[in-house]
């Protein structure tokens, strides 16, 4: 039996009426994992390490300030994060600094005898090793990977649920389908999980599934916009009235739409 800890989430998810039950776990994996950067461990800067590497995108960063709930251990976070971000920043500048020295030299010489600078010259070292310093970081983010690590789990889960529990896989076939962002996780564990005869039933039943979802959603989305034509004015809005929300989660996951 796979762990407990992933089945009775993904069981109460998909007990869920919506556009994605992995939408569902995963907005709840973000408000814990959030959480859990903010426990009491996260106190110790011996638990910082990863922190300190990696950081957190714009989205988490944000989170984890607007949640307010441990604002002098965000501020801890930030403060080792920021001296190990310095040091490496330093260790690339001393690296590169005589590139440079180098191209100021050059460059006044150059400008003695009145020729232009060429674009790649030693100090575009240093440009380049400082841009690849801010993509990286720019790259990771602590919450983000504990993210894919654990909707990794959850969806091996489904998986593993669909194939040995007929209740939970006519759940899913009659569902509403997942968001395009969460049905590419479902495709890639497919991949990763699945055996070639369970993988293509899995993959034929889902395709159906989603291909009757979205005519669906796109037949909401059609009403409620014909609903602005005056002569619909006193019709039913049916299912359309929250059409735009929900067909925008089909394409980029669940969000912050009101
Ligand atoms: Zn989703
Ligand atoms: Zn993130």
């Amino acid at each position: 039996m796979k762990e407990q800890i992933y089945t009775i989430p993904v069981n109460d998810a998909f007990s869920i009426d919506c556009e994605c039950p992995l939408c569902e776990l995963e907005r709840k994996l973000e408000n814990d994992s959030i959480s859990f950067m903010l426990s009491p461990a996260l106190m110790e800067e011996q638990n910082r390490i990863s922190t300190n590497k990696n950081g957190f995108c714009r989205r988490h960063f944000s989170m984890l300030y607007n949640k307010r709930e441990n604002v002098l251990g965000v501020a801890l976070i930030i403060e080792t994060h920021m001296q190990h971000q310095m040091a490496e920043f330093e260790k690339i500048a001393a690296k590169n600094k005589g590139g440079l020295e180098r191209d100021l030299k050059m460059g006044s010489m150059k400008n003695l005898a009145g020729r232009v600078s060429g674009s790649s010259t030693p100090g575009t070292k240093f440009i380049d090793s400082a841009i690849e310093f801010h993509r990286s970081l720019a790259g990771r983010c602590d919450v983000c990977s504990r993210i894919e690590r654990i909707m990794d789990r959850y969806a091996d889960v489904i998986l593993w649920m669909y194939f040995r529990d007929a209740d939970f896989r006519a759940k899913v076939m009659n569902g509403k389908g997942f968001c395009l962002p969460h049905y590419k996780l479902l495709l890639e564990s497919a991949k990763k999980y699945l055996s070639p005869v369970q993988r293509a039933s899995f993959v034929m039943e889902m395709n159906e599934t989603m291909a009757s979802n979205l005519a669906r959603i796109l037949d909401e989305i059609q009403w409620f916009a014909q609903k602005f034509d005056y002569r619909n004015k006193d019709a039913s809005w049916k299912n359309s009235k929250d059409a735009v929300p929900r067909a925008i989660e089909k394409f980029v996951s669940y969000n912050d739409l009101k």
